[in-house]
């Protein structure tokens, strides 16, 4: 199966979720250079869109909400919620 990573939690086979980031107003960018790769945005985001990739945590757009959760719990600082179509 592909994306598995990707695939909500729900059920033995797990549930597909389409492109539902469309409506998202803003997004989180993570500062690399910052980040401790502790795990907690990994660990806190609702929908699954964070995944650990070559030793660095990176975010799904197809599916992340832009709730801001991650960047609220992220103890060193390292994601910035910014406007959808503005700086990366
Ligand atoms: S919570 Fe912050 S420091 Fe921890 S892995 Fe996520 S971005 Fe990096
Ligand atoms: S903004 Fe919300 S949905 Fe998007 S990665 Fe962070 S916690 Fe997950």
């Amino acid at each position: 199966m592909e994306n598995r990573q990707h695939i909500a939690p729900i059920g033995d086979e797990g549930l597909y979720i389409l492109d539902t980031g469309s409506w998202r107003n803003f997004r989180p960018v993570i500062d690399q250079e910052k980040c401790s790769k502790c795990g907690l945005c990994f660990t806190f985001c609702p929908v699954n869109s964070i995944s650990r990739v070559d030793n660095e945590y990176q975010i799904s757009m197809s599916y992340c909400k832009g709730c801001g959760i991650c960047a609220n719990e992220c103890p060193r600082k390292a994601i910035d919620m910014v406007p959808e179509g503005g700086k990366e």
